[in-house]
């Protein structure tokens, strides 16, 4: 048996910020106007710190480099198919689970590109984003009281998802190095494990998980009953080394559930195009969660986003790389020229830097600073992490812009320390 919560050594409960201090997690009832109580399932976490930077920025006119989202243009094969097919009337709902084309089309890219057999009928579900594909893979396969690894730093998501499941986070630090702490996350495994969340390319760290570290985990998900979820919407945004499925794993097919979208990959992260594949069973679960939710994606866009699919081929994606990894060279000798510390990232868009060189303050007092005074607007890093201080001298930067805005931004941060 597992140990309860409050005894067992390697849950540490969620460190989110307390309810009340990002707006809609108040408290569940307002005397003064006599509301109705809200859910307490709400107070075990706060609004997307991500997404506030976002308003921060704008209300200081800052370059946006805290939002992971480009502000170069969508390829016109997919903006030129979502015009024809607003035109040809593709505006009602698609089949809930995604157009048929669509699912095709993940299909057959993902057997190309990883040589993975994918059924799209039975293994495939179109999803409003990525951001729902979690929550809807979370709760189709988390009961209450499960235990869902989440390694450390994350993506801020995860621990809010497996809160609304009513499941418990277990947090688990990736270790210090290059490479994962894998002693550590074997023992955070236990009897009521039902998941572990693996982010590869990882955001925020820009961390490619390697063939042999997935093995291990992919061998603790089979010895434990445990679903591998991955998100790997970064997928083609790679500098080194080589992007593994977890799917691909010898044995692993029947226990992942994948994760992508086209958010990423097509710069399209306001389209809401995001997708699952996983084996049937957990797929039937994971459709009626999807149906209820949002019935489905965007109807014209899932079939641009099919056209992408099929018509785009590797030069497309090696420009993708190509491009992310000339930003990649502007931010990251940047961030060193204005006194950051960091490594260029192996895959995904983003910089985890620490700024303790340059200023003593807290991740948050100097984000908002470096928004209000220089202009630039960075995520606070303790939004990564399930303690405040485990992101304290850390700030995230995104390279998804072009190389104009990060010049500007490099410029403006040059003149970072205050
Ligand atoms: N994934 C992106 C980020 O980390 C965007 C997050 C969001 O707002 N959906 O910044």
């Amino acid at each position: 048996m597992p140990d309860r919560p409050g005894t067992d050594s390697r849950v540490r409960e969620p460190g989110w910020r307390p309810a009340g201090k990002g707006g809609v997690n108040g408290s569940p009832s307002d005397p003064q106007r006599s509301a109705p109580p809200v859910a307490g399932r709400t107070g075990g976490f706060t609004e997307s710190v991500i997404r506030e930077m976002t308003r921060v920025a704008g209300e200081h006119g800052a370059i946006n480099l805290a939002q992971g989202f480009p502000d170069f243009p969508a390829p016109d094969i997919l903006k030129e198919a979502a015009i024809r097919a607003v035109h040809a009337d593709l505006n009602q709902y698609a089949v809930t689970w995604g157009a048929p084309r669509l699912r095709r089309a993940i299909a057959a890219t993902r057997e190309r590109d990883y040589g993975t057999p994918v059924d799209p009928d039975r293994e495939v579900t179109v999803t409003c984003g990525a951001t729902e594909a979690m929550a809807s893979a979370l709760l189709a396969v988390a009961e209450p009281g499960d235990e869902v690894i989440v390694l450390e730093p994350f993506y801020e998501n995860y621990g809010p998802d497996a809160v609304l499941c009513g499941a418990r986070p277990v947090f688990v630090p990736m270790g210090p190095g290059p490479g994962l702490d894998l002693e550590r996350i074997e023992g955070a495994f236990s009897d009521g494990t039902r998941a572990i969340i693996l982010n590869t390319p990882n955001n925020p760290t820009g961390r490619v998980f390697t063939r042999q570290e997935l093995e291990v985990l992919g061998g603790l998900c089979r010895r434990h009953e445990a679903w591998a979820i991955t998100d790997e919407i970064y997928e083609h945004i790679l500098y080194e080394g080589e992007h593994v499925p977890m799917a691909s794993l010898e044995g692993m097919d029947g226990c992942t559930i994948t994760i992508s979208g086209a958010s990423k990959t097509f710069s399209v992260t306001g389209w809401r195009v995001g997708w699952i594949v996983a084996p049937p069973g957990v797929t039937g679960a994971i459709r009626k969660v999807h149906d209820f939710l949002t019935v489905g994606a965007p109807a014209p866009l899932q079939d641009a986003v099919a056209t992408a699919l099929e018509g785009l081929g590797p030069e497309y994606y090696r420009e993708l790389a190509g491009g992310y990894r000339e930003r990649r060279g502007v931010l990251h000798h940047g961030l060193r020229e204005a006194g950051f510390r960091c490594e260029p990232p192996a895959g995904a868009y983003y910089i985890l830097a620490d700024f303790s060189a340059l200023d003593g303050r807290d991740d948050d007092t100097f984000s908002r600073w470096l928004a209000a005074e220089r202009g630039v607007a960075p995520v606070p890093g303790s939004s990564f992490f399930s303690e405040p201080d485990g992101g304290r001298d850390r700030v995230r930067f995104a390279f998804c812009k072009t190389v104009p805005t990060l010049e500007e931004a490099v410029r403006r941060l040059t003149g970072a320390a205050g």
